[in-house]
């Protein structure tokens, strides 16, 4: 995921970029594409990039243990600047520039931020979406210790 800067004068741009996720580091969960929209922001000292980014991933329902496909998205911002005798470091959002540098790669942020927004938990969201019948039998079925404890405590409540 590749932009060219040279040659960019000042002003706002927009890309689209696509690859496949496998590409950018994804493992086989996400087997489609990453799509990615970079609306980028040159100034005379930096580049300022916003960037919206998708993947589809197949994930395994925490309730029913189906598999099912969830996009999954986020959107960041990151800077280009270049390097100068103030800016040395490299940090998640904050990028230097060499001065012969012609080409900006964003496939690292965006796996980084995508991997981020992968949800905690994953729901499918399916109407016959349910606990499968062994784990609600096992719940409903009264722990035969707490009977015993019951017992226990009725009689000082009297
Ligand atoms: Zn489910």
């Amino acid at each position: 995921m590749q932009i060219n800067i040279s040659n960019l004068s000042e002003g706002v741009y927009s890309y689209d970029l696509v690859e496949k996720a496998t590409n950018l580091g994804f493992d086989d969960q996400f087997d489609e594409i990453v799509a990615a929209h970079v609306t980028l922001e040159k100034s005379i000292n930096q580049l300022l990039l916003t960037v919206k980014a998708s993947v589809k991933g197949v994930f395994v329902c925490d309730r029913c243990a189906d598999e099912f496909d969830e996009n999954v998205e986020t959107s960041f911002t990151t800077v280009y600047s270049w390097e100068n005798d103030d800016v040395t470091e490299d940090d998640d959002d904050f990028h230097v520039l060499s001065h012969d540098q012609n080409i900006i790669d964003v496939s690292d942020s965006v796996r980084d931020y995508l991997l981020l927004a992968v949800p905690a938990k994953h729901l499918c969201g399916k109407r016959t979406c349910e606990i499968p019948k062994q784990s609600v039998v096992e719940k409903e079925t009264v722990d035969p210790r707490w009977e015993k404890l019951k017992e226990l405590i009725k009689p000082d409540r009297n």
